[in-house]
């Protein structure tokens, strides 16, 4: 063994020798190592076995290798291989083979292989991490301690809109608000301390000037020393996020305005308060700039709607400009159908046809986002509807028109609530009124009864006279039971207790009967009849339909007193037959023509002055349609009414 191997024997360097032909005729320690027991083999080329590569990972054969070329160009070779070797590891290796020369003749060749694959691979995570840090969608930015930035991704770039050229030297307090400056101060104090700071959520400013809300985490960057020099930052483009908590945060706030409103509205009766709460809360729910509510109720030129409640506006701002007509615009909301939402209702293809303004006039509110809803009632009545404005377009979203829609339908159970509460009201009085007026009207005929009778007990003897006040008291039992049937009557209406005892009979002889009755006991009024026959066969409740009449004939004398005649005429045709009665006393205003078949309700002024418990046309009334009929009523003030009841001849069997 020659001194020159024994240098190479402990080498850290992989060494072989080989013959002219190839052959391994030496490999130290290191070559061993490397190539594991590939040195006892003895094939005619000592790398034969070897499976080899180019540095992209392509099969070399072994004539294009440096060991092979070296032999046949007797000139020294240098490149780079990957191996795999017996052990089946691959290894990168620069290969150095340099022929040997000895008196002129080539006697072989010496390789040098030195191991690379560490420093590859320590190269191919760097390279890896770059493409890492490239490829990221977070901003990566390293600064010195001092703050100048040193590296700078893609997605910096995408962020805050300066290149990597543009950035790099630059200060990191170009990406800081002004007014956020403190925080590169803590930022650093932080870093030197060897900390790092975490997911920290702050703002920072574009190239472009924008504001950008970023969360980011700063750590220190250590030189192989372990000293500080610097700063890597990453930063995330929280925009999204901060959006979703906002919109998070929004269906949050409008959910407590809906559960307070719908609370509020639960325990509210007065209409006046529920409808400017409605208003306020769905203003403030869509974002609109002003709200109103309009009843669906027109002015007495009968085109423009009611205004009631408004919000963020006052009302003059309404008042000048005219209320919403029967438009195109406005029309679908007072007519129920769907809400209508428009981004830019000077747009609309419905908008701008109506003279005189052809759309807003001028110096309306500037109404551009559009948004209208329908305020339903249970019972499908379009009791009005909520309008929306905002001078800015497209700002009332799907989600808007949604939470509008349920306060408006929330509003709509509120007001039927409000307007049964105010109904039961109305009629609590009315039951009071009815209470008093009642106690008094039984009460007058008991006195006059009592009155009678004390005359009669102190004189016994006088028998004509007494005659005559017992006939008096006679009436006024007369008077009083007939109150109380019609009492009984109404709580009998009232539980679905009024029973119908049907026979046939002639209407025209009960007519006459209950004429004549009344003409006996009224002496003022000339009763004229018109009978189109004199003989009406009706299968009906022969006492019931007494009742109607005498009800209509009685209430024709009491509220004509200063009239001498009353008409009753009987008309019929093969369905049905009619009966008016006519009088000319003082009528009734077209207000109360409705409300008089109602329980317990008189004419104000005249209820005062005239005995009556408003219950005779609320009875009638009911008598006739539990017949299958109608009982009307037309009448002018001061001239007169004429009451009709028609009852249909087909329930004759
Ligand atoms: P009452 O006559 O006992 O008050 P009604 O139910 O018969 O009760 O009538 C209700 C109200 O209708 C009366 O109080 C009166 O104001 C009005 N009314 C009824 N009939 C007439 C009539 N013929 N002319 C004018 N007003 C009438």
């Amino acid at each position: 063994m020659s001194a020159e191997t024994r240098l190479y024997d402990h080498l850290p360097v992989a060494v072989i020798n080989s013959d002219v032909d190839g052959r391994l005729i030496y490999a130290n320690e290191a070559a061993i190592n490397l190539l594991g027991d590939e040195t006892e083999q003895t094939s005619s080329y000592w790398y034969g076995t070897w499976k080899m590569f180019d540095q992209n990972g392509k099969p070399v054969s072994p004539i294009n290798t440096p060991m092979f070329k070296v032999d046949t160009e007797k000139q020294a070779q240098k490149e780079e291989l990957i191996i795999e070797n017996v052990k089946g590891e691959y290894r990168n290796l620069l290969v150095y083979s340099v022929p040997a020369f000895y008196d002129n003749k080539y006697r072989g060749a010496t390789h040098t292989l030195v191991d690379i694959t560490d420093q590859k691979s320590d190269d191919s995570r760097r390279a890896m991490l770059a493409a890492i840090i490239e490829s990221s969608d977070d901003a990566i930015i390293s600064k010195s301690l001092a703050g100048v930035i040193t590296s700078w991704n893609k997605a910096a770039e995408r962020m805050f809109g300066y290149t990597e050229a543009e950035a790099i030297g630059q200060h990191i307090t170009m990406l800081i608000p002004e007014e956020r400056l403190d925080e590169e101060v803590h930022i650093i104090g932080k870093v030197i301390k060897g900390e790092t700071l975490d997911h920290f959520e702050t703002m920072r400013v574009k190239k472009n000037g924008e504001q950008l809300p970023i969360a980011i985490t700063v750590s220190p960057i250590r030189n192989r020393l372990g000293i500080i020099t610097g700063a890597s930052k990453i930063a995330r483009d929280i925009t999204r996020q901060k959006e979703a908590e906002l919109k998070l945060q929004g269906y949050i706030e409008n959910l407590e305005v809906f559960n307070y409103i719908s609370k509020s509205l639960s325990e509210n009766l007065d209409v006046k308060g529920i409808l400017q709460k409605v208003t306020d809360a769905t203003t403030q729910v869509s974002g609109a700039e002003f709200g109103a509510f309009f009843y669906n109720v027109t002015d007495e030129k009968g085109e423009s709607y009611m205004l009631f409640a408004l919000s963020g506006a006052p009302r003059e701002a309404f008042e000048k400009f005219g209320m919403p007509r029967n438009t195109d615009v406005f029309r679908p909301t007072f007519e129920g159908d769907a809400t209508v939402r428009v981004d830019d209702i000077t747009k609309d293809p419905r908008y701008g046809h109506n003279s005189p303004h052809k759309g807003m006039p001028q110096g309306h509110l500037p109404v551009v986002s559009y948004l209208a809803t329908p305020v339903i009632s249970k019972s499908g009545h379009v009791i009005g509807g909520l309008f929306f404005g905002h001078p800015q377009p497209g700002v009332f979203t799907e989600e808007h028109a949604r939470l509008v829609e349920g306060i408006a339908s929330h509003a709509a159970v509120a007001l039927d609530n409000a307007k049964l509460y105010e109904e039961i009201q109305t009629l609590n009085s009315k039951k009071d009124e009815f209470i008093g007026m009642a106690s008094h009207e039984l009460k007058t005929p008991v006195t006059s009864i009592s009155g009678y009778l004390q005359i009669i007990e102190k004189n016994p003897a006088n028998w004509e006279q007494n005659q005559q006040f017992i006939k008096k008291a006679k009436m006024q039992v007369d008077k009083l039971s007939g109150l109380i049937s019609d009492l009984l009557d109404v709580t009998k209406i009232e539980t679905g207790k009024l029973p119908l005892k049907l026979t046939s009979f002639n209407l025209v002889d009960l007519l006459r009967e209950v004429i004549d009755l009344l003409a006996n006991s009224n002496t003022r009024h000339q009763i004229e009849t018109h009978f189109a026959a004199d003989e009406l066969i009706v299968f009906a409740d022969r006492l019931r339909i007494e009742q109607v009449i005498v009800n209509l004939l009685t209430n024709a004398i009491r509220y004509s007193p200063k009239a001498e005649k009353i008409i009753v005429s009987m008309t019929s045709t093969e369905k049905k037959v009619s009966v008016s009665v006519q009088d000319f006393g003082i009528g009734i205003e077209a207000g109360h023509l409705k409300q008089i078949f109602t329980r317990f309700y008189r004419v104000d002024d005249l209820a005062s002055h005239m005995s009556g418990l408003g219950i005779g046309l609320y009875i009638s009334k009911e008598i006739v349609s539990r017949h299958h009929g109608k009982l009307d009523v037309t009448s002018k003030p001061g001239e007169g009414s004429t009451f009709t009841f028609e009852i249909p001849l087909k329930t004759q069997k």
